[in-house]
């Protein structure tokens, strides 16, 4: 794989000085952060390094932050309270990166309180890793790289993937939305897409190396280049197919497309879109490709119009359950799943029912719930209308009980259908059992063998639990 100059050039100094040296990867955050902990364990086996599970071995030990929830602060401060010892016995880096670097009073905390830190960097300059952390080991001294302004996409980063069947790709970084509880557009700025051919290069590799299903991500993937569009309209990127035809790529819906003929993957994800750019193209990609999985994640956050208002979301209740029946509409068997957020500044008891209401309307299989919580920087914050943490939980463990009930009742479709089962591996708790995920991401149960593994396969769905669906295999 090519190497960007600048790192080729530090991982080569560290190899020579690194002494068969381990390392730890602590990811705290979304599936872009997992994507770019894949990237940071790329440079460091590149320079030598090898993975361990065990902090007290690691020579180099990197958390890779998230700052949209608040418990991701408290994690990230509890642990290295616990990684000091390793830092003073046996002199392990520690180094902090991600997107809560790109907050001041986060980086002020660090240096006051817990100054063993060695290295911090932010999501703008994370190739800039393999020189900061030669620096450090050569010089022994603290490093602060943190650049306010986004970086440009960087290609071309080593990678290691912690999964061999299922693998994420970033298309595009940044958020143009500015939603008043997030905190993302001021971390990692403005959108900017990738080159549709370095996302074709990139998946046509994981294909060959034998993935079958790849999540196209992104802040907002349904705007994948419309930035680009706006800077120039007639914008249209031409992609060199390996068997030489060329096609040209403008959206989210033609990338889809384009994904979709790549042999050997059989199913594509993406997350997140915005419900208010799921444009009529991205709803056609996703009927005509066969491979594009029957389950849209569509953020809902609140089912108010007065909070999706306050929230900046741009959509209001009518619009998105609009969305969804025109997507039911164009789109059999297709299913949804969503983010809800509880206890936004002013949601008063009417605002949280037409939440429910939203629930009970669509029947999502999965809702990802969280309680809101005050990020520093953010609109939202500074809102005065903020509600009693007792009314928030309260309102949590209602929306909890109704989220269980809607699923474990849609979970009874399944029983007695035929699913297609990607099967990922055994299962942790039993040897003889397999698991897998239906396209619709439902995890699947049954008796198999290992030559399954990595196939997709039908499976008879035989009962339904609340986590999980129990299939039989025949040969
Ligand atoms: S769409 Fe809203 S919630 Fe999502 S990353 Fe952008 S600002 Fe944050």
């Amino acid at each position: 794989m090519k190497i960007i100059k600048m790192q080729d050039t530090y991982i080569s100094k560290i190899k020579q000085i690194n002494k068969n040296g381990k390392y730890a990867v602590l990811t705290m955050g979304c599936q872009l952060n997992e994507n770019d902990s894949e990237k940071i364990s790329g440079m460091l086996e590149e320079s030598g390094y090898t993975k361990t599970d065990d902090l007290a071995k690691a020579n180099v030990i990197v958390f890779n932050t998230c700052c949209v929830r608040e418990n991701a602060e408290d994690r990230l401060f509890g642990k290295l309270g616990e990684v000091k010892k390793y830092k003073e016995n046996n002199g392990t880096i520690i180094v902090i990166g991600g997107c809560m670097m790109q907050e001041k009073h986060i980086v002020n905390k660090l240096k006051q309180s817990y100054p063993f830190v060695d290295i911090v960097f932010g999501p703008h300059t994370m190739q800039d890793f393999p020189k900061d952390l030669y620096n450090s080991i050569v010089e022994n001294k603290k490093i602060e790289d943190i650049l306010d302004i986004e970086g440009n996409i960087i290609e071309g980063m080593p990678i290691v993937r912690d999964d061999s069947i299922k693998a994420s790709v970033a298309i595009m970084n940044g958020c143009n939305n500015f939603c008043t509880y997030c905190i993302v557009p001021y971390v990692r700025g403005r959108e900017r897409s990738r080159n549709p051919q370095d996302i074709y290069n990139e998946v046509l590799d994981l294909a060959k190396n034998g993935y079958k299903e790849i999540t196209l991500l992104g802040q907002n993937v349904n705007s994948y280049l419309v930035s680009e569009r706006k800077q120039n309209e007639n914008l249209n990127l031409t992609v060199k197919k390996e068997n030489g035809e060329e096609v040209e790529v403008n959206s989210f819906a033609k990338l889809l497309r384009l994904i979709n003929t790549i042999d050997g993957i059989e199913r594509i994800r993406f997350i997140s879109p915005h419900p208010k750019d799921f444009t009529d193209d991205v709803i056609d990609s996703i009927r005509d490709c066969d491979k594009v999985c029957n389950l849209i994640h569509l953020p809902l956050q609140s089912g108010s119009t007065n909070v999706l208002k306050a929230m900046n979301r741009k959509y209001t209740k009518e619009q998105y359950l609009n969305l969804v029946e025109k997507i039911k509409a164009k789109i059999p068997n297709i299913q949804f799943s969503t983010d809800i957020i509880v206890g936004f500044p002013g949601e008063t008891e009417e605002d949280f029912e037409d939440t429910l209401d939203v629930i009970k309307k669509v029947g999502y299989e999965q809702i990802f719930m969280f309680i809101y919580s005050r990020r520093v920087g953010t609109v939202a914050d500074k809102m005065e209308n903020q509600i009693d943490e007792k009314v928030k939980h309260e309102r949590f463990n209602r929306l909890k009980s109704l989220a269980e009930k809607i699923i474990e009742e849609g979970n009874k479709k399944y029983v007695g259908t035929v699913q297609k089962v990607l099967v990922e591996g055994k299962s942790k708790t039993n040897d003889k059992i397999y698991t897998g995920r239906t396209e619709t991401n439902k995890v699947v149960n049954f008796e198999g063998k290992d030559d399954l593994v990595g196939k997709v396969i039908p499976l008879k769905i035989a009962s339904e639990h609340m986590w999980y669906l129990k299939g039989e295999y025949e040969n």
